[in-house]
């Protein structure tokens, strides 16, 4: 049984607060879901949980098990089972996802012996991923839809503890949404993993099923409940919850937008190997 704990997390980017004091919980086998309008926070969230170094933790805990992992090199936080897809996948040129996947798993000392390829053709078919993409550079000229796949199918294979998903669902259309979902759903019991996935759309939700769902606006938890408070948010939007908390959901927006146009979080410079501790069960 794994818990991950995050309290009282505070985070800057260029000295501006954008996380003002999050408390949050996710334990294997469950599904907590993140939702909220553009610019809350919410990949802000993703990327302090794995140890972007752009991102400046000024108070607060983000404890694995009781380890605290602030602090850790985003490697070694991935050694110990952590997982984050990026809401927008980084492109790896001159690189296939075999080799990534290898290299991962040689990094933690595990042998695939041939045996990688098959587990990546299995878990392609599983989300409908073209197997013509496993001999491309990873990402590079993907779509949308395709980067999802890819990153639910490295998820799949290396086996995280805690996988934190921005926006997995974004760019697949409602039969990928429903193979990508269905996957992550059955690894939430297959192998006990715990899901943070944060998601605009209550359609995910069909087949991955939350066990809470979240509320985050301008970097605060504003309500919790359960799944059917996904439903509602859809139905009502954010706009009675904002103006509850005085917050201008369109200055956010633009916001969010005008960093992503910089360019950000396209790169991510690591030391080491994004690998994952692995399973015993795995059969290679
Ligand atoms: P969300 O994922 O909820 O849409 P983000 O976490 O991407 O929101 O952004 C929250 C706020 O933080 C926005 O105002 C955004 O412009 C700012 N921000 C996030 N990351 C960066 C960054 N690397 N550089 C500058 N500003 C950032
Ligand atoms: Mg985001």
């Amino acid at each position: 049984m794994t818990t991950l704990r995050i309290s009282g997390l505070r985070a800057a980017v260029d000295g501006t607060e954008i996380l003002h004091g999050v408390d949050l919980e996710v334990s294997s086998g469950c599904v907590e879901v993140i939702m909220g309008p553009n610019g809350s926070g919410k990949s802000t969230l993703a990327h302090v949980v794995m140890g972007h170094p752009r991102y400046e933790v000024t108070a607060g805990s983000v404890l694995l098990d009781g380890e605290e992992m602030l602090g850790l090199p985003t490697h070694e936080r991935a050694a110990r089972g952590l997982f984050h897809a990026m809401q927008y996948p980084t492109e790896v040129p001159g690189v296939g996802l075999e080799a990534l996947l290898s290299e991962a798993f040689a990094a933690r000392g595990a042998q695939t012996d041939g045996g990688l390829r098959a587990g990546l053709e299995t878990e392609a078919g599983r989300v409908g991923l073209d197997l013509a993409l496993l001999d491309r550079a990873v990402n590079v000229d993907f779509s949308g839809g395709e980067k999802k796949r890819a990153e639910t199918v490295q998820l799949a294979l290396l086996r995280p503890r805690v996988a934190v998903l921005d926006e997995i669902d974004s760019g697949l259309d409602v039969d990928a949404l429903r193979d990508v979902a269905r996957r992550i759903e059955a690894l939430t019991s297959e192998a006990s993993l715990g899901v943070l996935a944060i998601t605009h759309y209550a359609r995910l939700l069909d087949e991955l099923k939350p066990d809470g769902v979240h509320v985050l606006l301008d970097g605060r938890i504003v309500k919790s409940g359960g799944p059917e408070l996904a439903r509602e948010l859809e139905q009502t939007g954010y706009e009675g919850l904002a103006a509850e908390f005085g917050i201008d959901l369109a200055r956010r927006d633009a916001e969010e937008r005008a960093g992503r146009e910089a360019g950000r979080g396209v790169a991510m410079e690591v030391e080491g190997p994004m690998t994952q501790s692995l399973p015993d069960d795995l059969d290679f």
